[in-house]
């Protein structure tokens, strides 16, 4: 695998490159198997894949969580080698951002429902790191989780909006055995919170299982009980949305998405489950 730590030796390598699919997946490092997912992803549809690893400070709104966000470089490297990945790119923070620059789209509603509401400015900065990402690496797909529902349409959105000349495809939520979403930060869990967290799974899997028999209202509400019962645990949101507009469902949505964002102890999890 090639790594290149400067947008210039991004640029240099591709320049000769003509006629390939690049396929990118952008990443925050302490890799998992849900990003591997997204490597196996491209890489069936793709010529070469670019991996980034980039902690991005600007889509953090707590500055504590920022600096405890883990960067197990080498466990990375060695993952993505393993994975089969071929081009990493692991930026510092002064190659992608100068002093005090400035970013704004207008995305409308999408920006702050839910995530956005708990974490204010959050998708601002995901979409600037993102622009940026796609210039330097110019894919042709780049590939996305569905466990971050909103950003993904964040995302769709700004590459509509900036028409941009890239397609975005959402892959599957990795899960462990007993349905915790994988994520970077269940390293942050205890043995407590780890068993904890899992009501947000199933609390999800009961209102897909219940979605046919019971009301959205009655649903939502069982859901929220079911956590709001589970020690240790602090409900921010659960809420069962339209997939394509994340505003609330009713009884006549198509394509619907269930949505939680709660924290274990101190570790705030986000899950969702698609109800089609
Ligand atoms: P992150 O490193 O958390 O910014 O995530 C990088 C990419 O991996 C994003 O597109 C995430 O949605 C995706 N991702 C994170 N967790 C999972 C998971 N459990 N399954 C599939 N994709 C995931």
């Amino acid at each position: 695998m090639k790594i290149f730590t400067t947008r210039q030796e991004v640029a240099q390598y591709f320049t000769h490159k003509t006629g390939k699919t690049v396929g990118f997946v952008p990443t925050m490092g302490a890799l998992h198997n849900g990003h591997i997912s997204l490597i196996k992803q491209a890489q069936q549809v793709c010529n070469e894949v670019v991996c980034s690893i980039f902690v991005n400070p600007t889509q953090f709104n707590d500055p504590k969580d920022l600096e405890k966000y883990p960067r197990p470089i080498a466990a990375d490297i060695a993952m993505l080698e393993q994975a089969g990945c071929d081009i990493l790119f692991n930026p510092s923070v002064s190659e992608i951002y100068d002093d005090n620059e400035k970013w704004h789209l207008d995305i409308g509603r999408l920006e702050h429902l839910l995530e956005g509401e708990f974490r204010p400015g959050h998708y601002q900065g995901v979409m600037q790191v993102v622009n940026k990402l796609f210039n330097i690496v110019k894919p042709d797909m780049a590939f996305f989780g569905q466990k971050d529902y909103q950003q993904f349409m964040v995302i769709s959105k700004m590459v509509n909006l900036m028409q941009m000349p890239v397609k975005l495809i959402m892959c599957p939520i990795e899960r462990e055995t007993d349905g915790l979403a994988m994520s970077s930060r269940n390293i942050h869990l205890t043995a407590d919170d780890r068993q904890h967290a899992l009501i947000l799974s199933k609390a999800l899997s009961w209102v897909k299982a219940n979605f046919n028999t019971e009301s959205i209202p009655a649903l939502q509400q069982h859901a929220k009980n079911m956590i709001n019962a589970e020690p240790g645990i602090g409900l921010e949101y659960f809420e069962i949305a339209d997939g394509d507009t994340l505003l609330p469902a009713n009884a006549d949505t198509k394509k619907n998405v269930a949505l939680v964002a709660a924290r274990a102890g101190k570790t705030r999890l986000i899950d969702n489950m698609l109800i089609i």
